[in-house]
């Protein structure tokens, strides 16, 4: 009976460690949809820490738009409306 008592209590530890290795934040790539191309693309863990890091919310257009809207922004050189 003892042993079957300490079998349970290290599943149970074994258990707990895991959820807790889960519960630790992490980022992974994510699909989002571009709104200005209508195609899905891969915002990126690292990409996602450096959002994070900045307080930005998740972009709403994939890399290449946003570097056409970036460019076309310093052509024009006028203050168009972010989002
Ligand atoms: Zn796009």
């Amino acid at each position: 009976m003892t042993c079957e008592g300490a079998a349970v209590n290290k599943k149970e530890r074994k258990r707990k460690e895991m959820k807790e290795t889960n519960n630790q934040p992490k980022f992974q790539d994510r699909l989002l949809h571009c709104i200005d191309c209508d195609t899905d693309f891969i915002f990126e863990a690292g990409e996602q820490l450096y959002f994070a890091s900045k307080g930005l919310t998740v972009p709403r257009r994939c890399n290449k738009c946003r570097a056409m809207r970036k460019a076309s922004i310093a052509q024009n050189g006028e203050k168009v409306e972010w989002q």
